[in-house]
């Protein structure tokens, strides 16, 4: 076993801070983290990156060689240590980079496709980062793809652009605005880098090729300008310990370990921790803190180092007992000065609880279950923004207790009886119940392909009810009997009438308003030029059979009424509740003024 010991830099030091890579898939986020990852090894050059666990760290030499090829930044004054990158693109890990609902993240990449502009999981990565207000920038990425596009291998942005072709500066302009007009229909001031004068006000936006390079320097270059502009006061505070879990991991050896990122403050071997767990708080003593053995140790046995004490910031591989149901997304407290065991339980427990303020007042909504606490953060603001009411929620797998949960909505809101599950596993157990008893359970790992999803499935259900309220709804009609076609006067009635409004449908019940409102049968059937028909318009001229009404027997012409009176369908209170809900949109005024006509005409 290999033991470092902190040296007095890393303890004096302001800490690093912590960035992460968020965007649509596909954007280039790995791609643009391998290039600023690769380091120049045949260069020689001293201060190479360093693999931590779920991190990657650059110290701050490394940025400066990085961006020396811009004059604005051998201008900057570099007072933190370095920066330290999330390994794993995507608003997951940016999700769980919390702690009491805030962002531990300090700053962030949003890698935007300049082809595309913005999509999607764009727009979802913003919501995220204006919920947890944190700064980031813009990387208008695959700058190469356009059309022309002449490479300059880790360019500076300007120096590359100086040297392509007027019409490929002008697509590149041209896509610029593009991009920043759709940032402003989100209510954000994008602008290009070069030109931002005000970084609280404005989002600085620049192009840049994970292929080629061209770009990147200026990308590192804005990271370490925003981090210095205004994180020293935050990256200074050394007292308050922030730690958050990016995963939970079963290592061989070390039996289930925990990925942490510690953001602020100190761990030490043998401390006691407290995170949250599936079945409430854990309680236990670090057993081990570990990172990974560097590149060219690889002769080492073993494939961690073991630290007595680690420094903020640093991804670390926490080893301890009991660590099997923690939870990713979870702040990490040691129970110690700051805290005692107590407050540090109730801390943890408070962590979940809160969660509680996104389930609906009204006690109806879906049933939403993540694999962390950071994503069913994100997926509860992102269902809380589309205004999709949640009534209960939960970590880890979906198991049949969910479903039984769920199940409570059937009889209220068939629609709410879903359990929309986000990278999450669902029990066959859990999956065969749903199917019996007719929860619907939605997976995805997309926020928004779940939210479409979901959409889809009301939208379906509204189909349906809508479908089977039109086949009961009674259409508005007006009809008159031709006196020469006058077939049989009763049980059924067979006559040729006129369509005088509306439309007449078979099943329509007929009423004569001048007569008292005599019921005088149903439509049977709709001939027209001796074909069968299920409607007849204004206007049409058709033969129909009409038989039983309420008693069973049909009124009889020539007794009862005349051809003379005019007959009406007979519109009810539900075939006008259905047109409102279902059909509002659909009506002419036209058609809306004759509803008014019957139901004046039959006294509704
Ligand atoms: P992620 O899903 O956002 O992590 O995207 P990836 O990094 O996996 O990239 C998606 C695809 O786009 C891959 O085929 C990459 O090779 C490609 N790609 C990424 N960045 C660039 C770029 O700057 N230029 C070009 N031409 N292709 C790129």
């Amino acid at each position: 076993i290999r033991i470092a010991e902190a040296s007095e830099t890393e303890k004096n030091t302001l800490r690093s801070p912590i960035c992460a890579i968020l965007g649509h898939v596909d954007t280039g986020k790995t791609k643009i983290l391998d290039r600023i990852r690769k380091s120049k090894v045949q260069e020689g050059e001293a201060g190479g990156i360093t693999q931590q666990i779920g991190a990657s760290f650059f110290p701050v030499e490394e940025l400066r060689r990085k961006t020396k090829s811009i004059p604005a930044a051998q201008r900057l004054q570099l007072s933190v240590p370095g920066l330290l990158v999330i390994d794993t693109p995507g608003h997951e890990s940016f999700a769980n980079l919390r702690s009491r609902g805030s962002s531990l993240c300090d700053i962030a990449i949003l890698v935007v496709d300049i082809m595309h502009g913005l999509q999607q999981q764009t727009l979802e990565s913003l919501h995220l980062l204006r919920v947890r207000n944190s700064p980031f920038i813009v990387a208008l990425n695959k700058i190469d793809r356009m059309y022309g596009w002449e490479p300059h291998q880790d360019a500076p942005l300007r120096d590359t652009m100086k040297k392509q072709e007027k019409h490929v500066r002008d697509e590149y302009d041209a896509r610029v605005q593009k991009t920043i007009t759709e940032f402003a229909e989100q209510g954000i001031n994008a602008i290009e880098y070069h030109k931002n004068k005000d970084f609280r006000k404005y989002v600085s936006l620049v192009g840049t090729s994970a292929v080629t390079g061209e770009g990147i320097p200026d990308l590192l270059m804005l990271l370490v300008q925003l981090a210095q502009r205004f994180m020293t006061e935050r990256l200074t505070t050394r007292d308050r310990l922030e730690c958050s879990v990016l995963e939970v991991k079963m290592i061989e050896g070390l039996g289930t370990t925990i990925d942490v990122i510690l953001v602020n403050g100190v761990l030490h071997e043998g401390d006691e921790i407290v995170v949250c767990g599936l079945n409430g708080p854990i309680v236990t003593n670090i057993r081990a803190l570990l990172t990974p053995k560097p590149m060219h140790e690889i002769r080492v046995k073993t494939d961690y180092i073991h630290h007595k004490v680690i420094y903020a910031s640093q991804g670390v591989k926490i080893a301890a007992p009991d660590l099997v149901d923690a939870i990713a997304g979870s702040s990490l407290y040691v129970v110690g000065d700051e805290i005692d065991r107590e407050a540090a339980i109730d801390l943890a427990k408070k962590e979940v609880s809160d969660l509680n303020r996104y389930i609906d007042k009204s006690g109806y909504g879906v049933f939403v279950q993540a694999s962390t606490l950071g994503s069913l953060e994100a997926l509860l603001s992102y269902l809380e923004q589309v205004e999709i009411p949640v009534s209960g929620i939960g970590v880890g797998p979906v198991h049949r207790k969910n479903v039984m949960a769920a199940s409570t909505m059937l009889e209220h809101k068939k629609e709410y009886a879903v359990i929309l599950a986000f990278d999450v596993r669902v029990g066959q157990d859990a999956a065969r119940f749903a199917e019996e008893c007719g929860v619907r359970i939605f997976t995805a790992d997309i926020i928004y392909h779940l939210f479409d999803m979901f959409k889809k499935y009301v939208e379906d259900i509204e189909a349906e009810k809508k479908k089977e309220a039109m086949q009961s709804m009674v259409h508005p009609c007006k009809i008159k009997v031709i006196p020469e076609y006058i077939f049989n006067r009763c049980d059924p009635i067979i006559v040729g009438v006129e369509v005088l409004d509306g439309v007449l449908h078979v099943g329509t019940p007929l009423v004569i308003p001048t007569r008292k409102n005599l019921d005088v049968g149903r439509i049977q059937s709709i001939e027209l030029n001796r074909k069968t028909v299920p409607t007849a318009k204004k206007g049409d001229q058709v033969s129909v059979k009409i038989v039983n009404r309420g008693s069973g027997t049909t009124s009889e012409i020539g007794k009862d009424f005349t051809a003379e009176d005019v007959i009406y369908s007979h519109l009810t209170k539900k075939s006008l509740e259905v047109m409102r809900t279902y059909l509002s949109d659909e009506m002419s005024e036209d058609e809306i003024r004759f509803v008014v006509e019957v139901r004046k005409a039959i006294g509704l």
